[in-house]
């Protein structure tokens, strides 16, 4: 579903990624982990076209992304991104945050749409909310509307950075349940988390980053249990 080769993207001297490579296969669930300022939403971001890189090469769903000719909003279509901070639109109630691109960019008509936002709504446990504004909502209500907003474009892959670290801790569980359903259902996602536990329960793979390269990536049983990087032993060490 993804095959990232030998990306580099620096941000004028700083070399933010220096040669990563990454394949994430259908249905499979990698958490990227590594210190701030190593490049994970860097890597996201380049994974959605949000950010042009300098070198390499990103294949999604088997077809080469070449940013001058490929049609990007198509591919952005296909990659759902949930963000920490929630970005929902303010003036606008849960319903219609979900509705507003399958109605504007798939173009689809609003009785299906809003069928489809329900439904959506009812699988993140919003459904008695849809008529609520963003600012009446918790965090982790926000960010729950913000992974069906997301959904509702009918992404082949879900890319996900950070989304419970601007939560209360209340409200970290009730998002990683459902992107724990997410995975469950067969979703390919990629994770950048610093939630350890769920890394342990819900990834096939773990991916550490460091010094712009990906610098151990394995099942989270081995790495977290007997990591070979040092820079890996020394990050587990001071989060755990
Ligand atoms: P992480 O998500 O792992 O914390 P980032 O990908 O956000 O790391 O950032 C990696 C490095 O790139 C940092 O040094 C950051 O300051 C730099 N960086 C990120 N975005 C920009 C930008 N738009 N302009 C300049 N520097 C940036
Ligand atoms: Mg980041």
């Amino acid at each position: 579903m993804i095959q990232v080769r030998n990306l580099v993207k620096s941000f004028g001297s700083n070399i933010v990624l220096n040669g990563i490579d990454l394949s994430v296969a259908e249905k499979e669930v990698v958490v990227i982990i590594g210190a701030s300022g190593s490049g994970k939403s860097t890597l996201l971001r380049c994974v959605n076209f949000l950010e042009m890189f300098d070198q390499g090469e990103i294949r999604l769903i088997g077809k080469t992304v070449i940013p001058t000719t490929t049609n990007l909003n198509k591919v952005r279509e296909e990659v759902g991104m949930v963000f920490q901070q929630f970005n929902l639109f303010p003036h606008m109630n849960v319903l219609e945050n979900v509705m507003e691109a399958p109605l504007h960019v798939k173009k689809m008509d609003k009785v299906q749409a809003k069928e489809k936002a329900m439904v959506l709504l009812k699988k993140v446990e919003l459904y008695d909310k849809a008529l609520a504004y963003p600012k009446n909502l918790s965090g982790g209500q926000k960010q729950r509307v913000a992974i069906a907003r997301a959904l509702a474009m009918e992404p082949r892959i879900m890319l996900f950075d950070e989304p419970t670290s601007a939560l209360d801790p209340e409200l970290v569980g009730e998002v990683l349940q459902v992107m724990k359903q997410l995975a469950q259902e067969g979703m390919t996602m990629v994770v950048v988390t610093h939630e350890m536990g769920f890394a342990r329960e819900v990834a096939d793979r773990v991916v550490f980053m460091g010094d712009g390269k990906i610098l151990e990536e394995a099942p989270p049983n081995e790495f977290f249990i007997n990591p070979q990087n040092n820079k890996a032993k020394q990050f587990l060490n001071s989060i755990l």
